[in-house]
């Protein structure tokens, strides 16, 4: 495919380029040289784009993790009239990256690089695109005006769990900030996103009792209890799959349920003591996680008296991983309108994936998720995003400068 006319408006070309446009694509350059993997600091993105806006006379308010090696960033662009609280858009992005560790890049993975009508880099499409474009406008926000304020909140370790935007959004909420809206820039192909499943993960423990292998009738085989909880999940996922309930506005439209890891026994001639798996259920908003946890432990306990009975020590344990909850915005709240007024269509989607949205959604901020790029070309190796979702993401932000600026 050939890059569309408007994708110049993302290319280096100062002879092409207006200034303000030519700032989006120095801002995806300049964010993406950072390597913010998740395990590593994200400071120095931080203090540059803290900079950044200090430049244009924007203070930023960090919030740290717990040994101060990473930092969420809060800035308000306030409107006209002084409002610094109510009534404000939210642009948020995570500044987190996955690992490049043993994928095959044809390309610097942190240099936004153009091939094509493709950029490629980690974290040009999930997502620091979205987030290099709303910083770009912030000139052009405050040389118009606003009408209502504007937000900035950048992200910490949202790749392992959505971590650090609790922090913020409780930041948020202790200082009586009442936005209107949150946009989350995750890579929905520029589509308007108002739901997304919930998420839990669990680690299941299955203790049993050692022996050799030629005296099972002596031991608590561990591997074969975990795999008989396996199977009871894979049943469970089966009955979603073929009798739902479902929501057809999803891409995976009913609540699935799977199992990533297992590991158990140390030799084939000892009956195995310790086997773990850990699964995860991804469930839509009316399928509660508690309750098919509750089935599955009810399962489990089934197999308790027969282990006890050789060795009274043994157990299952089931241990929480990780919590996201699901949101659903139902496309009817005031950034609903906004989001579909900014990318002109009165479409709204669904998405199997988890976001910060449903956090900040369950802080009593209506978000929608909409950025460039598409999910499967996240976490890949040669990461890109296609110059003209960068050139629809320009045109949402400038949709929404409209709306928002005074001028
Ligand atoms: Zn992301």
């Amino acid at each position: 495919m050939n890059a569309p006319a408007s994708a110049s408006t993302v290319r280096p070309d100062p002879s092409a380029s207006p200034a303000r446009q030519l700032l989006a694509w120095d801002l995806i350059h300049k964010l993406v040289s950072f390597d913010t993997t998740s395990r590593d600091s994200n400071l120095a993105l931080i203090d540059w784009v803290r900079g950044y806006l200090r430049g244009h006379g924007v203070e930023s308010t960090l919030t740290f993790n717990d040994d101060q090696r990473k930092a969420n960033l809060f800035a308000t662009l306030p409107a006209q009239d002084g409002n610094a609280t109510d009534r404000g858009i939210v642009l948020s992005g995570h500044t987190d990256v996955v690992p490049v560790d043993g994928q095959p890049w044809d390309t610097d993975p942190f240099r936004a690089t153009i091939i094509g009508d493709r950029v490629h880099g980690r974290g040009v499409t999930d997502m620091k695109s979205f987030s290099a474009t709303g910083l770009a406008f912030v000139p052009e926000f405050l040389r118009r005006g606003l009408r209502r304020p504007v937000h900035f909140a950048l992200s910490y370790d949202e790749e392992v769990g959505c971590i650090g935007v609790r922090r913020l959004i409780e930041d948020i909420v202790r200082r009586g900030l009442k936005p209107t809206g949150c946009i989350v820039g995750e890579p929905t192909g520029m589509q308007l996103v108002v739901a997304h499943k919930g998420k839990k993960g669990y680690r299941c423990l299955v203790r049993g009792h050692e022996a050799h292998s030629s005296l099972t009738p002596l031991g608590v085989n561990a591997v074969q209890i975990a795999c008989e909880i396996v199977t009871f999940l894979t049943g469970m996922a089966r009955a979603f799959r073929d009798g739902g309930a479902y929501d057809d506005a999803y891409d995976v439209p009913y609540t699935t349920v799977h199992t990533g890891v297992i590991r158990g026994g140390t030799a084939l001639n000892i009956v195995p003591r310790d086997c773990w798996f850990d699964f995860e259920f991804r469930h839509l908003p009316f399928d509660d996680p508690d309750l098919l946890l509750a089935r599955v432990k009810e399962h489990a306990a089934r197999f308790l008296p027969e282990m006890r009975a050789v060795a009274p020590d043994t157990f299952i344990e089931f241990d929480a991983l990780s919590t996201l909850p699901g949101f659903d915005t139902h496309g009817d709240s005031e950034i609903a309108d906004i989001g579909r007024a900014c990318n002109g269509t009165h479409d709204c989607g669904k998405v199997s994936f988890g976001t910060e949205a449903s956090l900040f959604h369950n802080a009593a901020i209506p978000t929608i998720i909409c950025g460039p790029g598409h999910i499967a070309q996240a976490h890949q190796p040669n990461e890109w995003v296609a110059l003209d979702q960068l050139a629809a993401c320009e045109a949402f932000m400038r949709r929404l400068a409209d709306r928002v600026c005074a001028a």
